[in-house]
């Protein structure tokens, strides 16, 4: 059953110039894109899509990064669409993540990692509604 899920190309990966290479493979992997926007977040709002990781030690670090550059927010659709991005995204720290993913590709570091993915049909929900609802 086609499922919706909220990825975004973090700014070390635009930075880099990969943006089409990801937009290439979500393609290739049989996602619709149905919305998709590049912005340059203000700090508040990384604060607040990344407001669940408020009490770890990496959230002042992480939302400054994500607030430095322009991202690239993108609402998938496909069957299985938010496993499916998370297996194609690999493990949090490139260092680790499979071959052929695209964090072992493109990653810097657990932080650098560029791209996001939701982790559960509840989270994609309140994701896909803090970037695109009543737009
Ligand atoms: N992150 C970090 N240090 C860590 C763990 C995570 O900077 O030790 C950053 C990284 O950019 C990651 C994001 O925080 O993508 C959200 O962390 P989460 O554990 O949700 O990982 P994800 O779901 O993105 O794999
Ligand atoms: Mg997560």
């Amino acid at each position: 059953m086609s499922e919706r899920t909220l990825a975004i190309i973090k700014p070390d990966a635009v930075k880099k110039k990969v943006t089409g290479k990801i937009i290439q493979r979500i393609e290739d992997e049989g996602f619709r894109i149905s919305r998709m926007e590049m912005i340059r977040p203000t700090r508040g709002l990384a604060e607040g899509f990344y407001a669940v990781h408020k009490s770890k030690p990496f959230y002042s670090s992480l939302t400054e990064f994500m607030s430095s550059g322009e991202i690239v927010v993108l609402l998938l659709e496909r069957d299985g669409a938010i496993a499916h991005w998370r297996s194609v995204m690999g493990a949090t720290d490139p260092a680790v993540a499979a071959p052929g993913t695209i964090r072992r590709a493109f990653g810097f570091s657990i932080e650098r990692n560029a791209v996001h993915g939701s982790d559960g049909p509840d989270t994609a929900a309140w994701e896909i509604d803090y970037f695109f609802k009543n737009k």
